[in-house]
């Protein structure tokens, strides 16, 4: 029996899209060949790149804007060090929001100056901290939309005049944003869009070739868009599986149904954790995620009684992260709503057993 999958990442994937990617590794299409058999030149192969980047211009309201969508390996990680590689001439701005800003600060300083102008870190992340001071003397300011670990989501952007670039890879895709306000977001595929193995970058084209270092091949944003994506042999995998979700996301009625139904879900799970005595949610209510339900138990004693509830009706992925600790309740785009019923069941049994 499959499970209720609460996993970060790599996370769940609807079931429809899960069916087709394993036909297409036995034949794709009726074309007599595996999808993982055939070359990334062949005509099949190139049409499925190209529906997905149209399609991610298509989802993000995009087109004819000036964007370019494209499909990099190296997880969100590179991208840490491609957006800097290819934006950051002499100063960034990054605010701090927990784990995955750092580790983008980190590799930023490699080559510029880097401002941290906000940072939630005093009180572990747990909040999005204010963004009044934003200096317009800045190559771009760098934000992390929603923080996988810690559970904190932006609700609103700010507004500024640099570029506004943007590590989407736990929010993209689960609601409606002005998409046009950012220059840059990129996100790793294996939160709320595919497997592991491949990252979408969305870039304004007229941000590029900006800076005066020679930037290597593999890290050029410029090569990939020339290449549509194919400057060496992509992923194929993972974006056939990534095409077959935006499609998905399509049949769903697109990302506002998505949104309304990720909203009832958080929801739902944060009403039980703020009625429920026995649980306290780790983030300020204000910010908090609705991809990404973070929540600690009020008496730690008490953990291998509800750890035992959770375990027997079938729910996996919920231990919190260590730098958390407490449960992490990931409730991506492909999340059923009975899921989140089954995990709110759980948190009453417990109630009652403890009581
Ligand atoms: C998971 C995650 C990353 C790291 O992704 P990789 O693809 O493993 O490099 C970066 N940023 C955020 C917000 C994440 O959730």
């Amino acid at each position: 029996m499959k499970k209720h999958n609460f996993s970060a990442g790599p996370s769940i994937l609807p079931k429809e899209v899960l069916e087709d990617a394993s036909k297409s590794v036995l034949e794709l299409d009726n074309i007599g060949l595996s999808l993982i058999e055939i070359s990334h030149r062949s005509k099949e192969f190139i049409s499925i790149m190209e529906e997905a980047t149209a399609r991610v211009l298509k989802i993000t309201e995009l087109q004819n804007k000036g964007y370019k969508a494209i499909f990099v390996q190296g997880g969100a990680s590179l991208q840490f060090l491609m957006t800097a590689y290819n934006l950051l001439e002499t100063k960034a701005a990054y605010i701090n929001t927990g784990t995955w800003s750092v580790k983008a600060i980190k590799e930023a300083k490699l080559l510029g100056s880097v401002l941290e102008i906000s940072s939630s870190q005093d009180k572990n992340y747990n909040y999005i901290p204010e963004m009044n001071n934003i200096p317009n003397d800045i190559d771009y300011l760098h934000i992390t939309t929603n923080n996988t670990i810690f559970g904190t989501q932006y609700k609103s952007f700010p507004d500024c005049s640099p570029p506004l670039i943007a590590d989407m890879s736990s929010d993209i895709f689960s609601r409606k944003i002005d998409f046009s306000k950012f220059d840059l977001f990129y996100a790793g595929a294996q939160k709320n869009m595919g497997p592991a193995g491949v990252t979408l970058v969305v870039i304004k084209e007229s941000l590029l070739n900006k800076v005066s270092r020679k930037i290597p091949t593999m890290l050029n944003y410029s090569s990939y868009i020339k290449a549509d994506s194919m400057l060496n042999t992509p992923p194929v995998f993972a974006v056939y599986t990534t095409l077959l979700n935006l499609r998905w996301i399509e049949s769903q009625g697109g990302i506002n149904k998505l949104e309304k139904r990720n909203l009832k879900k958080a929801e739902l799970l944060y009403a039980e954790i703020d009625r429920n005595s026995f649980f306290n949610g780790f983030a300020e209510v204000k910010d908090r995620s609705h991809m990404n339900v973070t929540f600690t138990l009020n008496n730690e004693n008490l953990s291998d009684d509800f750890n035992k509830i959770w375990e027997n009706n079938n729910i996996s992925g919920i231990k919190g992260h260590r730098s958390v600790g407490g449960y992490r309740a990931s409730i991506y785009n492909a999340l059923p709503i009975e899921s989140i019923n089954v995990l709110i069941n759980c948190m009453q049994q417990f109630e009652k057993l403890n009581k």
